[in-house]
């Protein structure tokens, strides 16, 4: 039967590029209007932490943002559909021990080919063993589809080689193999929201320049402020041209994305768009009335006294419908592996 995962690290406060890329395809996803709702519930998200752990954050900083992820998800309606759940990865213990038993039969070269590793400023072994987490997460609940943005892509192929490959060591039909999913229709452009500052990389929570990213959380001045700052061309005038303006295709994108519009209509349907400086305006307004109620709900669930209880009363009830699936799975396993029963 069909299963729906995704997760999200609590390495910032979730992005644009997070929102369309991922979170609001899994609102999508699991919404209970359209004709067929296939999924069997429930369909998990989670916000691994224990992702962001190889970023080495504070305690204090990492304990923040877990309920800001948590609440921002919220915000977003990601829990507003019936079978829909959102737990904390590091508590259900059955993802790092099935990443122990993937590790065993994963190469090593698998790994090396990955570009992450030699990329991030940290050393430490997690930067290089943290696919195989991934892949735990994901075979854990024994997903079919794994809702994610491009940057994705080689991450889900790890886990179907690994699937295959536990399926052909045990002789055993375990794990199916999962199949990312990227946003489709106008949404597609967003599998890739591209940094403001330079939009030759993605949009991340980890870049160090803030004006690079728009945060769920910001302010209308700060939204505005980091867009009439984006970088885009010398070039007069406004044209779609991913190739050679790939700045401000980039915006293009965003508002296509946004209006649910094909990037090369956007600057006829919302037109005629004289400069840059009206493309920016159009986009901070349909940006504003999109995040606006999401910001709003954001404080509200954080707001005390009785905000975070909320956000931990769902993430617990999260964790309970993750643990009943993750238990099923690793006592299978284990007995699949020759290692004795719990
Ligand atoms: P970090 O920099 O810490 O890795 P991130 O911004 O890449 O943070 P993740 O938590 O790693 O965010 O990813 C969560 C989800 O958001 C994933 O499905 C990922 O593919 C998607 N995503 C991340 N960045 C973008 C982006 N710029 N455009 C579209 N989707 C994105
Ligand atoms: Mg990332």
């Amino acid at each position: 039967r069909p299963r729906l995962l995704s997760g999200i690290q609590p390495t910032g406060v979730p992005h644009l590029g997070n929102y369309l890329g991922a979170v609001s395809h899994w609102v999508r996803l699991t919404r209970q209007d359209g004709a067929d709702r296939p999924w069997s519930p429930p369909s998990l998200f989670c916000v691994v932490d224990l992702h962001a752990l190889t970023a080495c954050p504070e305690p204090a900083k990492l304990r923040q943002l877990t309920l800001e992820t948590a609440a921002s998800l919220i915000a977003c309606g990601l829990l507003d559909s019936p079978g829909v759940r959102l737990f904390c990865q590091s508590q259900v213990a059955g993802h790092t021990e099935l990443q122990w038993l993937l590790s065993a039969i994963c190469p090593i070269s698998k790994l090396q080919h990955l570009p992450n590793w030699r990329e991030k400023p940290y050393n430490n072994a997690a930067i290089f063993t943290y696919p195989l987490l991934q892949t735990a997460d994901i075979l854990l609940y024994r997903a079919t589809h794994v809702p994610v943005g491009e940057d994705q892509l080689m991450h889900v192929e790890l886990s179907r080689e690994l699937a295959a490959r536990f399926n052909t060591r045990y002789n055993c039909s375990m794990f199916p193999l999962p199949e990312p999913l990227l946003p489709c229709g106008a949404a597609a452009v967003a599998a890739r929201v591209r940094s403001l500052r330079d939009p030759t990389k993605k949009m991340s929570k980890s870049d160090p320049t803030a004006a690079s990213r728009i945060g769920l959380a910001d302010s209308d001045d700060e939204i505005w402020t980091k867009l009439r700052s984006a970088v885009t061309d010398s070039t007069p005038g406004v044209s779609y041209d991913p190739e050679q303006r790939p700045g401000l295709a980039n915006l293009i994108d965003l508002l296509a994305a946004l209006t649910d519009c094909p990037p090369a209509e956007v600057l006829v349907r919302h037109g005629p768009v004289e400069n840059k400086l009206a493309l920016k305006r159009l986009l901070a307004d349909s940006l504003l009335e999109r995040l606006r109620p999401i910001r709003r709900r954001i404080a509200e669930l954080l707001a005390p006294p009785d905000g975070p209880a909320e956000v931990a009363r769902l993430l617990r009830q999260g964790r309970e419908a993750a643990e009943a699936e993750a238990a099923a799975t690793i006592a299978e396993v284990r007995r699949l592996t020759g290692l004795p029963p719990l």
